[in-house]
Order: C-alpha cells, then sequence, then structure tokens
C-alpha cells in the first residue's frame, strides 16, 4: 500500500504482526484502522462507516458503544484495579460473577474458574480433566476426542483440540493424546441421499469406532461447540448431539460445550447447550460474557469433575493452575454489568425474533447463482458460496470467491468475514430488523456484483 511516512498504516507494517494474517501480504496491503465504535457501527480512520455483522469476532452483544460497560470499568478501576484470586483470595466483582454463571447454568454446575481467553479456558479445562483422571486412578484416561472444522483455539492444546489445517501446519501440532472425528457439516459431507438423521447416525458410529479402537478406558472427554464457528457456522444436522451423547455417556465419557461463541444468547437461547439440548460436564466461555470490552473468559465444572480436583489438590497440597489476570476485577465487573444488559434488555429474545429475520432474509439469497446453502440459528448465519450449485464447486481457487464478496462487502459498508467460501454472519445481538434489511441488502448486491 501507499502509506505516508509515519503515517498510522506505515508504523503498523513497519512495527506490528498481526495475528490471523498473511504477514508478506500485510506489507504490501496494509491495516484497515478502525478508530471508534457506535451501536453495530464501527468507524475507520477515513472515515468510513461500517455495520459491523460479525460484532468483532463474533463477541460483542450490546454493541460498541454501551456507556454503562465504560461505567462499570470506571467504578472498579477506582476502587480496585487489580487483585488476584491464587491461596483463597477473592475479590466482590468475582464472587458474584461466578455465582450468576452457576446460577445461570442450563445443566448442574458446581464451580466456575477464570481466565483471560477462549484459548486458555479450553486449555484449563484440558489440564482439569487430566487432572481429574489421575485423581481417579485412571492415567491411561487422558485422550481427548475433538471434531474436524471444530474451533478451540490456539495455545498449544487448543490449537490441538482445533480441527483446521492453518492452526497446525507448521506448527508441528497437534500434540499426543488428541484426536479428532468427523464434522457434522452436512451440506458438504453428507452422502448422496442420505437425510440429517442417518447422517448423524453415521457420524456418533465414526465415533463409537474411533472410541473402540483406541480403547473406551483411555478417552477422557469430547470437546465440541454447539454450533462450529469459526469452521464455517456449521449448525449440527436433526439429531446429531442426542446421538453424539449417547455414545459418551455409554464409555463413560466428559462432555466439554465450548460456548465461547454460543453462549449469552447467540443461537436465541442464553447458551447453545440449551438449543441443542447438551448436557455438558464442563462449559467453556468468553467473548459475549463481557461483549469482549474486556478479556475475560470462564469455564464451569460439575460435581463430576469438582469433586475428584478437591481430593487431588487436598492430597498433592494445591490445585497448581491459575493466571496472574485470570478473573481480573475491572473485566469481571465489566462482565457483570454486561450480563445484566443482557437479561434486562431481553437481547436473547432479540437474538431469537431479529435473529429468525435474519436467517429469513439471508435465506432469501439461497436462489443466487453463487450460493450453495444459507445455514444458520439464531443470531448467527453463513452464506456458503459456490461456482457450481449442483456440482458444489469452488468458483476457481477454493476460498477466492467468499474473498472477493468479503472485499466487496467492506467496500459497500459492512465488516463480514470469510472462511474459505463461507461468508459468515454474527452482528451484535442489539442488532434491529432495519438494519437486518440493510445489512441483507448490501450483501445481495455483492452477491450482484460478483456473478
Ligand atoms: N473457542 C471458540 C468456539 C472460539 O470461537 C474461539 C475464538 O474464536 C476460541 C475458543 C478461542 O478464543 P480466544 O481467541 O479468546 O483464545
Amino acid at each position: 500500500m501507499d502509506a505516508q511516512p509515519n503515517s498510522l498504516e506505515a508504523r503498523d507494517i513497519h512495527y506490528h504482526l498481526h495475528p490471523y494474517t498473511d504477514a508478506r501480504k500485510h506489507q504490501e496491503t496494509g491495516p484497515v484502522i478502525i478508530e471508534k465504535g457506535d451501536g453495530i457501527y464501527v468507524e475507520d480512520n477515513a472515515g468510513n462507516r461500517y455495520i459491523e455483522a460479525m460484532a468483532g469476532l463474533w463477541s460483542v452483544a450490546v454493541g460498541f458503544s454501551e456507556q454503562r460497560l465504560v461505567d462499570a470499568a470506571a467504578r472498579q478501576f477506582a476502587k480496585l484495579p487489580y487483585y488476584h484470586s491464587f491461596s483463597s483470595k477473592s475479590h466482590s466483582p468475582l464472587v458474584d460473577l461466578a455465582e450468576k454463571l452457576v446460577k445461570m447454568a442450563p445443566v448442574p454446575m458446581s464451580k466456575a474458574f477464570f481466565t483471560n481467553s477462549g484459548s486458555e479456558a479450553n486449555d484449563s479445562a484440558m489440564k482439569m480433566i487430566w487432572y481429574r483422571s489421575n485423581a481417579l486412578g485412571q492415567p491411561q484416561r487422558k485422550k481427548i476426542i475433538s471434531r474436524q472444522r471444530g474451533y478451540h483455539g490456539v495455545t498449544i492444546a487448543s490449537a490441538s483440540l482445533t480441527g483446521l489445517p492453518n492452526n497446525q501446519t507448521s506448527f508441528d501440532l497437534p500434540i499426543a493424546n488428541v484426536l479428532h472425528t468427523s464434522s457434522p457439516h452436512y451440506w458438504r459431507e453428507a452422502l448422496p441421499g442420505e437425510g440429517e438423521e442417518q447422517f448423524s447416525t453415521r457420524l456418533a458410529d465414526d465415533l463409537e469406532q474411533l472410541i473402540l479402537a483406541e480403547g473406551p478406558e483411555t478417552i477422557a472427554a469430547f470437546f465440541g461447540e454447539p454450533v462450529m464457528g469459526a469452521g464455517g457456522v456449521i449448525v449440527p444436522p436433526a439429531g446429531y448431539w442426542e446421538k453424539i451423547q449417547a455414545v459418551l455417556a455409554k464409555y463413560d465419557i466428559l462432555l466439554v460445550a465450548d460456548e465461547v461463541i454460543c453462549g449469552f444468547g447467540r443461537t436465541g437461547n442464553m447458551f447453545g447447550s440449551q438449543t441443542f439440548n447438551m448436557r455438558p460436564d464442563i462449559m467453556v466461555m468468553s467473548k459475549q460474557i463481557s461483549s469482549s470490552y474486556q478479556p475475560i473468559s470462564a469455564l464451569m465444572i460439575n460435581e463430576r469433575v469438582f469433586e475428584p480436583l478437591a481430593d487431588e489438590s487436598n492430597r498433592i497440597g494445591t490445585f497448581g493452575h491459575g493466571f496472574t489476570c485470570g478473573g481480573h476485577p475491572v473485566a469481571a465487573a465489566v462482565a457483570l454489568e454486561n450480563l445484566n444488559i443482557i437479561e434486562e434488555r431481553d437481547l436473547v429474545g432479540n437474538a431469537r425474533r431479529v435473529g429468525g429475520h435474519m436467517q429469513e432474509r439471508l435465506g432469501e439469497l439461497a436462489s443466487h447463482d453463487l450460493v450453495g446453502e444459507v445455514r444458520g440459528v439464531g443470531m448467527i448465519a453463513a452464506i456458503e458460496l459456490v461456482g457450481d450449485k449442483a456440482t458444489k464447486a469452488p468458483w476457481g481457487k477454493a476460498g477466492a470467491l467468499g474473498a472477493l464478496v468479503n472485499d466487496l462487502l467492506r467496500q459497500n459498508g459492512v465488516i463480514s468475514r470469510n472462511m474459505g467460501d463461507a461468508l459468515a454472519f454474527c452482528p451484535p445481538l442489539i442488532i434491529t430488523e432495519a438494519q437486518v434489511d440493510t445489512l441483507v441488502d448490501v450483501v445481495k448486491r455483492a452477491l450482484d456484483a460478483a456473478a
């Protein structure tokens, strides 16, 4: 890019290594610098205003200008800007948040544990599961199953759970003890003529075969997002979670629901586990917990996990795990206020009602020549772009059309995200029907321009 010397753009290129970016290409194209936020909109430093149709990174439930969160942070900064929770220390925002989360849980949960990111929370869940196996005198029970196309983060453990090539290739991952089973991408992976229930049965069989091949006594847990996000917004087909959970129950394998995207309203219920009748032993949460105004994540564990963990820590003398800023008081205060807003303004109901409208309006695009499928639930959706609707073949190189339409959207005032040829929409939960209509009109125009 033709960046002015010493401009923000030039300095960004010079000094900043971007996450999830082609580092070489960035030197040519440069950054998009976002300066401010207002409701569902953000504005860049050239004054261009965008509908933030990804809520940042699937995360800003209450929009980009919620004064109550600013005030909650300021109050807590003034009162106690930092404290930790090692060695039985605590502080009131953390106690309040732990209580609130455990009471909100859709299945009985025992304790909340606090971390700073979704990756850390999944990493912590994995460590707790291993700790528990040792506590139960089952040191062989260490293998974890996750899914192809699943996304659980980027630390060494959570990137191993993730089932996407970019997170593993050239990083020498996954680590040992992590196995991947098939992804529930019905549109892409069902056999000709296979119904959703049949497809789900086949995937549950795949899982059972994997468990039997590895030895059921070696499998500790299964990690899954209720709806896969970064894998391309993959909504589970009919019967999927029921059948998967039946297999897990048969072999006494723990279920971890990664609610990092689905939690706090995204699928039209408070948790994705409710939408899909999941009964997890561990729930992992982040993003919309604080609308990402502050970094905070959490996991909730049930008694099956807590009791052996408590015994083992008592035997050893401590539960040797935790982060300096885990459950930071300012982040916890912001999360509490954010959850209050989600409840008071019924943003979960909004995700259902306005989300229903969004699904309907995006669904109209299914007949477009470049659209293979429109899928979604609540306030999360994807349009799968294709070159040939009948064969599902991509338009040129896989992902090229997704990138093109994504660029066209940005030029026309919408920030979306393409995961290959799946174009995702996950706007703030405060979006209105009229704003959804504007968004869908821009999407339609971008598709027409690409055709
Ligand atoms: N789990 C899921 C389902 C996610 O979507 C993400 C991030 O997108 C993560 C975990 C990782 O979260 P973080 O980026 O905060 O580490």
